[in-house]
């Protein structure tokens, strides 16, 4: 039986972060020293594996690879082979943030992967400097043209925009997005910051963006659109192209959340913002059987809530004491 919820909503989307270590050091994201989980408290491969195959039994389709930097844990690709033999699984993802696309990217897709995003939050060398504490755009870069080499096409880049840091850069993303071939999405900044630095004046609306960009590049929704999808999508005028905004703040779209998340240390989350994950890990190494596992998955399913997106907004502050997102997995 499928994993549905209170509110009668459907779970067929796994997130799972493969490990906490990141090759960047986004500031909204980590900080600059981050204490790392212990090796032995991440799930290995087979682990994981077990786990995805007991969702996908009760019908999780679509598996997102996520972290972290999912490109820093060694054998990648062995994984995404695991997946892609899984009874069940449709698609598979990966979010990353490019740095080591270059090499990778084919193997990858060798081994089954089918969609590739990349974050990337500014065009500019010495504000990604600033924002990532890295210097590596150029490999950004060309990790993206390999990922069109190799296929993975319309690359998706994902763009977080911050008031009075990087929010004058939506044009140039659109300039270059149109040239690329690449869709961006831009994401309003969420309250799983490492920094504390989050607060609703920080946010840049999709709404604001899409005005700015529809003045210089006429738009029209997509009539495509997948509702359930947590973006927006919307077609240059002149086909140019496509162009989505995710408002998780300003349009939270939990109504329609179809997603579960696992962490790199086997923790079970049903909303990003809900503190209460179960623990997998433990059960799992002690011998519980799948029936036992998707019980434990029931249990964490039928107790999620509305959504924390709609109560973030309802309040208008950050939730108290969340992990942040490369602990999470975004
Ligand atoms: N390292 C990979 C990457 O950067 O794509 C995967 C993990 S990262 C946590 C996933 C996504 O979460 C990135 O697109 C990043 O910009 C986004 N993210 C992290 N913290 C965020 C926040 N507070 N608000 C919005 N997006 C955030
Ligand atoms: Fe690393 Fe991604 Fe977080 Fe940046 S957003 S620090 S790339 S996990």
């Amino acid at each position: 039986m499928e994993f549905r919820d209170r509110f009668d909503r459907l779970h067929d989307d796994l997130r799972v972060s493969v490990t906490d270590r990141c090759n960047l050091r986004c500031s909204y994201c980590m900080p600059e020293q981050p204490v790392w989980f212990p090796r032995s408290q991440i799930l290995d491969y087979e682990e994981m594996h077990r786990l995805i195959r007991v969702l996908a039994a009760h019908g999780v389709r679509k598996v997102r690879i996520t972290g972290g930097e999912p490109l820093v844990r060694k054998d990648l690709d062995r994984f995404i082979h695991l997946l892609a033999g899984t009874a069940g699984i449709e698609d598979i993802s990966l979010t990353t943030n490019g740095v080591l696309l270059q090499d990778m990217v084919q193997p990858l897709a060798d081994a089954g992967l089918n969609r590739v995003n990349v974050s990337l939050d500014t065009l500019d060398p010495m504000r990604f400097r600033q924002l990532t504490r890295r210097d590596d755009l150029d490999q950004v870069l060309a990790g993206l043209d390999a990922a069109a080499v190799a296929g993975l096409t319309p690359l998706k880049i994902n763009t977080v925009l911050l008031r009075g840091t990087n929010e004058d850069e939506a044009e140039r993303f659109v300039e270059t997005a149109r040239d690329k071939g690449w869709e961006v999405r831009f994401i309003e900044f969420m309250p799983l910051e490492n920094n504390g630095t989050w607060d609703l004046s920080r946010v840049v609306t999709g709404q604001e963006i899409r005005d700015r960009i529809h003045a210089g590049w006429p738009l029209d929704p997509d009539p495509s659109n997948d509702p359930s999808a947590p973006a927006a999508r919307f077609l240059f005028r002149d086909g140019g192209g496509r162009v989505g905004f995710i408002n998780s703040i300003s349009e939270p779209f939990c109504g329609d959340c179809s997603r579960l998340r696992l962490t790199a240390d086997g923790k079970f989350r049903v909303c990003l913002y809900d503190n209460a994950e179960i623990d997998l890990k433990t059960p799992l190494r002690q011998g519980a059987s799948d029936d036992d596992l998707a019980g434990l998955i029931r249990e964490a399913v039928l107790g999620k809530g509305r959504g924390g997106a709609l109560e973030i907004l309802e309040r208008k502050e950050r939730l108290p004491g969340t992990r942040t997102m490369h602990q999470i997995g975004g």
